[in-house]
């Protein structure tokens, strides 16, 4: 060691002790991420300027992303933003758990005429005329006959997207119902409704028939997309692009079918499209169709048959029954994207109803999903043989690269035996899981929506009922965490349907930090016995035994979803009464004619708590019945009493 180096050490001496604001970004995110509250950031933020302008830059995001990992955030947002953002968060995440919803629905104007028995023949105005310019050439396009009776009422079919900028917000609702589309377009600041016009494009006046060209899917591409604009996807094959611009709206951009023959395209049952929008995947009964839809990769317009339209043919389009290894089959209900460019078919009366297709450079592969094997998280044995049908209704790939084993191959999906299951489709991992409501435990069930790795919902098959259900993973972020254990009380009391035990607390009345102690509210709160699933069940205006049909939500962040019912579109929001009654009071101006004659209307519903979930291997093991809450109607516009329950207040 020189004498130089000796004299520096010797003059070493702490001059400053450390400071929390000097510390590096990296460390603060490491703090911000184990904070489980809001409160305790706007703590933090109150305790000078320094720390606030950490709190702001830091804390809020690091909050956001570490709380609600799952689900698909912003990437980009200035420093107000994920304020904001982490209120409206919280807000929905209480929202959810105490299940306080508000419902409305919007009827068509056919189904308050009572005419649920529709027929080509008494809607028959202007049949047969144009029907989308350029239809009707080739031999082997369905919808060349008479149109059928129709003798069953139209149902909506239904997607949502939303554009946001700051605390504006734009959503667009679309929906077919029978031959015709609606376009809802509402702006919104601050969550409360501005205002909102509606276009119709009634099919007859495009010449679509009643039946024959009922809308079977739709989807909004957004405004990122290379080409925005509205696909609709009807019964008879006819698929189209057309503009949802507000200059042109209903103008045909373009139109997809396989004109040179092969594979044909008679029915659209489903077409889901890839992150960036630039391609589709097209199922009908039996083929796949990819489609592009960049429009520096469509033909010029086809001017052969005298018309403007530019029809795009499919890049690749096979029968899925022609393919190697093809096990039987009825029919394909959906097709899916994964994130890695795979495609998810879920199949009707299948011995294998969930399969997958990779495309390689020397041709797309057929595979079955690996088989569903008892996992740490649903051990018990309600796993199938592989050798009955089976028929999956919605498949939907979920992101579950957020909790421990997940990976970018899972998907829900969902079976008429009244399950719900969560797999890798590529092989067996251990979060695989069948889920189950224990009251209607083998009801068919249909359409899939979920909110991150934290929530999903599914559509009842037979009746307008809405299961919720948790994937039960360790829950990054409850509201109950925030609340005073001295004031709190945790009721009402679940009634198991399966007869287990409550949880047992430990009786203490304050958390004590320095102990790791929780009390008695926070120590049941987050347990599963106290957060059990619940089946809502949707008031239909116009009574009719319906499925839900549909599901739509415009994105992880939206307090809307939004289900297609017959005859009827329901909103399902997550309760706020200020926005509702601004909500009524807007419609109420507005009045039916500016909504294309479609009626409003405020719904109570009701519902029941359905346990933990996790699929039994015995129906017999669930032989209560549960209790049924009831939504007040005097109790709905009402926030906070100062008692807290767990449930919504309005619950009775
Ligand atoms: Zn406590």
């Amino acid at each position: 060691m020189t004498d130089a180096a000796a004299l520096n050490l010797a003059a070493l001496r702490l001059h400053d002790s450390p400071r929390l604001q000097v510390l590096s970004p990296a460390i603060w995110a490491i703090i911000f991420s184990f904070l489980d509250s809001a409160q305790t950031i706007a703590r933090i933020a109150l305790t000078c300027k320094k720390l606030n302008a950490v709190a702001q830059v830091q804390g809020w995001p690091c909050f956001v992303r570490s709380r609600f990992a799952s689900l698909k955030l912003p990437k980009a947002l200035g420093d107000k933003e994920w304020v904001e953002l982490a209120k409206k968060l919280i807000a929905q995440s209480r929202a959810w758990d105490r299940r306080a919803f508000s419902i409305t629905s919007v009827v068509s104007p056919i189904q308050q005429g009572g005419g649920n028995e529709r027929s080509g023949l008494s809607r028959g105005r202007g049949r047969g005329r144009g029907r989308g310019r350029g239809r009707g050439r080739g031999s082997n396009r369905g919808g060349g006959g008479q149109s059928r009776m129709q003798t069953f009422p139209a149902h909506v079919v239904v997607d949502a997207s939303s554009k946001v900028d700051g605390q504006n917000e734009e959503e667009t609702v679309a929906w077919g119902l029978g031959e015709d589309v609606v376009i809802r377009s509402r702006k919104s600041k601050s969550s409360t409704i501005q205002g909102e016009t509606w276009i119709s494009l009634p099919g007859v006046e495009a010449g679509f028939r009643s039946g024959d060209d009922d809308v079977t899917a739709i989807s909004i591409l957004s405004d990122s997309a290379p080409q925005p604009g509205l696909l609709v996807g009807r019964a008879s094959g006819y698929l189209q692009l057309i503009s949802t611009g507000r200059s042109d709206v209903g103008r045909l951009l373009a139109w997809f079918h396989p004109m040179r023959g092969g594979v044909d395209q008679r029915d659209i049952q489903h077409f889901d499209t890839n992150e960036s929008q630039n391609t589709m995947v097209v199922a009908t009964k039996e083929n796949i169709l990819f489609y592009p839809l960049e429009p520096n990769k469509w033909p010029a317009a086809d001017m052969a048959n005298g018309t403007p339209d530019i029809v795009v043919e499919p890049t690749d389009a096979f029968s899925v029954k022609s393919l190697p290894n093809s096990q039987d089959f009825r029919f394909i209900r959906e097709a899916k994207y994964m994130s890695n460019g795979d495609i998810a078919l879920c199949m009707a009366s299948s011995a294998q109803p969930l399969r997958y297709l990779t495309r390689t450079p020397f041709g797309t592969v057929l595979a079955n999903a690996a088989k569903l094997r008892p996992s740490s998280r649903c051990t018990e044995s309600h796993i199938f043989n592989g050798s009955d049908p089976q028929t999956a209704r919605s498949v939907l790939p979920v992101n579950s690269t957020s909790v421990i084993g997940g990976s970018g191959n899972t998907v829900l999906s969902s079976y008429d035996d009244g399950t719900v299951r969560l797999q890798d489709l590529r092989s067996h991992s251990p979060i695989d899981a069948i889920f189950q409501d224990h009251f209607e435990m083998t009801a068919p069930l249909g359409p899939l929506l979920s909110y991150g790795m934290d929530r999903f919902i599914v559509g009842s098959a037979r009746l307008p009922i809405l299961k919720i259900f948790d994937f039960r993973w360790t829950r990054p972020y409850s509201y109950t965490d925030a609340l005073d254990c001295r004031k709190s009380e945790l009721g009402p009391t679940p009634k198991p349907l399966t007869g287990v035990p409550a949880p047992k607390s430990l009786d203490y009345a304050k958390c004590c930090h320095l102990s790791g102690r929780q009390c008695t509210l926070h120590s049941l709160a987050r347990t599963d016995f106290y957060r059990p699933n619940c089946n809502l069940y949707l008031p239909v205006v116009c009574p009719a035994v319906t499925p839900l049909y549909s599901l739509a939500k415009s994105s992880d962040m939206a307090s809307n979803l939004y289900a297609g019912v017959t005859g009827e579109l329901l909103k399902i929001s997550l309760k706020d009464a200020a926005v509702d009654e601004r909500e009524d009071f807007c419609m109420k101006q507005m009045g039916n004619s500016n909504r294309c004659g479609y009626t409003f209307h405020r719904s109570l519903a009701n519902l029941v708590e359905t346990g933990d979930g996790i699929a039994l291997s015995d129906i017999s093991q669930s032989k209560r019945l549960p209790l049924l809450f009831k939504q007040s109607p005097e109790l709905l516009s009402v926030t906070a009493t100062g008692e807290l329950r767990r449930l919504d207040h309005a619950l009775r």
